[in-house]
Order: structure tokens, then sequence, then C-alpha cells
């Protein structure tokens, strides 16, 4: 695909979910949360740094939340190109997308799953990114910052960095849409437009969205960190209790569905690596998927401290 076909998708995908007319809590909130995530994209972000010119770089690494994020950039990119294109002298068909691939930063901080490996590469053609990886030096976590500072050595145009960080996560509360790096950090600005989202958007969204999310989400994980720290979420073992599905409509209605509405509720979700089924032997399908789980409190609750 095209950055541009991949942006014009996302942005009918936003768009069909906007449409959505059913009486639910949910979908409403979401609905909302979009809005202003498109705001903050249009109005505030666009209007200061252009996304068109390498200014602005987008920190990916295959999960729920960033890939939520990415499908409502491109989306905005795309209506940020149309208007441009639509207000310009030259009709509209007559003007191309002036960007190829989006630029993307992955940092390769300890032992990942190659199954989540595997996704964000696929991914990266999927939505056309320039992925740069870091690389590991040694066997010991990343700093963070570090490998940021490194980035930036090497794409000193970049000005700021899109995050796909939200209010529920660690040390998140009182981080802001729009702020710069703290003092340890090198300097850019943080872009955050997914602060205000909860688990219960981020799993209605992308499950209407039909795209193909990390298949380590079907196997029971929320929250996707290193091989060493990071399990199915216990709150998700199959027991007694059985665990509502809250997003049986999203699922059944996703994005492409045909006009009946009928869709073979089947999640797309990406192949498990060998060497994850291998791991994951054990415990196979004693884990309900991960978009079960909707109390943003116990999210992280499969990651091991050490
Ligand atoms: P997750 O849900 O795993 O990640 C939240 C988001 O962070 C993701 O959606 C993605 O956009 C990004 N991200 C996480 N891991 C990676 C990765 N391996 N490669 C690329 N992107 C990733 N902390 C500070 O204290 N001060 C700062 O100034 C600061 N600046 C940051 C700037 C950037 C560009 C990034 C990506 C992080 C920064 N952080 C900073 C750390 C940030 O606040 C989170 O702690 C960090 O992103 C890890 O998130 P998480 O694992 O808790 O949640
Ligand atoms: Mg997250
Ligand atoms: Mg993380």
């Amino acid at each position: 695909m095209q950055l541009s076909k991949a942006a014009e998708l996302c942005y009918e995908i936003t768009n069909s979910y906007l449409q959505i007319h059913q009486e639910s809590q949910i979908i409403a909130s979401t609905q909302e949360a979009i809005r202003l995530t498109r705001k903050y994209l249009l109005n505030e972000i666009f209007v200061r740094w252009s996304p068109l010119n390498g200014e602005i770089s987008f920190s990916y690494n295959g999960g729920k939340d960033c890939q939520v994020l990415l499908l409502l950039y491109l989306s905005c990119l795309w209506e940020y190109f149309f208007i441009k294109a639509q207000n310009s002298q030259f009709d509209f068909e007559f003007q191309s997308f002036p960007m190829q691939r989006l630029p993307t930063v992955f940092i390769d901080q300890e032992e990942t799953f190659p199954t989540l490996e595997n996704f964000v590469l696929e991914t990266s053609e999927r939505y056309c990114l320039s992925l740069y990886e870091s690389q590991r030096q040694s066997e010991t976590a990343v700093n963070m910052a570090d490998a940021f500072r490194e980035f930036i050595k090497i794409y000193p145009d970049t000005a700021a960095i899109v995050i796909g960080i939200r209010h529920t996560d660690p040390y998140g509360e009182t981080l802001e849409p729009i702020q710069r790096t703290d003092s340890n950090w090198p300097d850019f600005m943080r872009l955050q437009p997914l602060l205000h989202w909860d688990l219960t958007n981020i799993w209605s969204f992308l499950l209407y969205s039909n795209e193909p999310i990390c298949g380590l989400y079907g196997k029971g994980f929320t929250s996707v960190g290193g091989v060493n720290n990071s399990l199915p979420n216990p709150y998700l073992k199959k027991d007694s209790s059985d665990i509502p599905l809250r997003f049986e409509w999203e699922i059944s209605h996703a994005f492409g569905s045909n006009a009946a509405g009928e869709h073979d509720s089947i999640v797309n979700t990406s192949p498990i690596s060998v060497v994850d089924k291998e791991r994951f032997s054990e415990y196979q399908d004693d884990y309900y998927p991960g978009w079960y789980l909707i109390d943003d409190a116990v999210e992280r609750a499969g990651r091991i401290k050490n």
C-alpha cells in the first residue's frame, strides 16, 4: 500500500466509527475521545509542526495504544493533505501526496516477543512507516532517553515525537498533550494526544477498525513488554466465572463487513511465531483474549516487576 492509500483508509475507518449510531456508552465516549484527539492533531499540532517534512516522528512499538494513535494520526494526515490540496490553485487530482513513508522510531529496549517484532515489521509495510529501529548493544535493558538521544543525532530535523501514552499509564497522570521532554531527556516536544483514552475506548475503536492487531493480545496479554517480564493477564484466566465480551457489536459490524452486518466475527490477530508458540505451550488456551479486560487499573497485572 502507498502511504496516501493507508492514510485514506484510516480516514475512512475513523469517519465510519464516528457515524455509528448505537445505544452504547462505550461507543459514545470513544467518539468523544476521537474528536478530542483529532482536535489536538489538526488544530494544535499540525499548525505548529508540519507532518509532511520530517519535523514530526512517531514512536511505535506495535502495542494497541500506539496503533490506535497511528490510525488516527494517518487519518488526520489525510485530512490535512486533502484540505491543503483543496485550497490550492491546482486541481486535486493533479496533487500528489508529498510523503512516501512516515518517520517512525522503535526502541529495541529488551528481548521482545518475535510475534511482536514480526508485527512491527508487518505493520511498517502496511502503514508505510520508515522505521528507525535502535540497536540493542547489550543484554541489559536499554535506557530510553539514551536511545532517543541517539535517534535525534541521526535525525536532527526532529522537533516533536508522537507518543501513544495514556493518563492511566505509570507516571501518565499529570502529562499534557503537548509538552517538552524532561531535563534528563534529549530536547524535543512530546505530542501525546491519546492521554484521555481508557481501555474500553482503545478496544472499541481498534476492534471496529478490523485492522490486524498483534497476536499476543489474542493469547491473553493486555500489556506487552519484554519476554522476561510479560505474561498473560491473570485476571483473564479462564476459571469458573465467565467474563463478558463488551465489544460484540464492534467485532460483528467491523469496518468492511458487508451491508447486512454479516461478518465472520473473527478478530484479525497477527500470527503467533513458532518460538512464542513453544513458549506459550503450557497455557495455550487458558486465557480470554486481551480485549476481555476493561479495567485500566489491572491492565499491567501480567507484568512481572524485577
Ligand atoms: P506503553 O503503553 O508501552 O507505551 C506508551 C507509548 O510510548 C507507546 O504507545 C509508544 O508511543 C511509546 N513507546 C513505548 N515503548 C516504546 C518503544 N520501545 N519504542 C518506541 N516507542 C515506544 N519519560 C520521562 O520521564 N520524561 C520524558 O521527557 C520522556 N520523554 C519521552 C519521549 C518519547 C518519544 C517516548 C517514547 C517516551 C518518553 N518518556 C519520557 C517515557 C514515557 O513517558 C513512557 O514511560 C514510555 O513511553 C514507556 O511507556 P510504557 O511502557 O509505560 O507504556
Ligand atoms: Mg500502552
Ligand atoms: Mg511499554
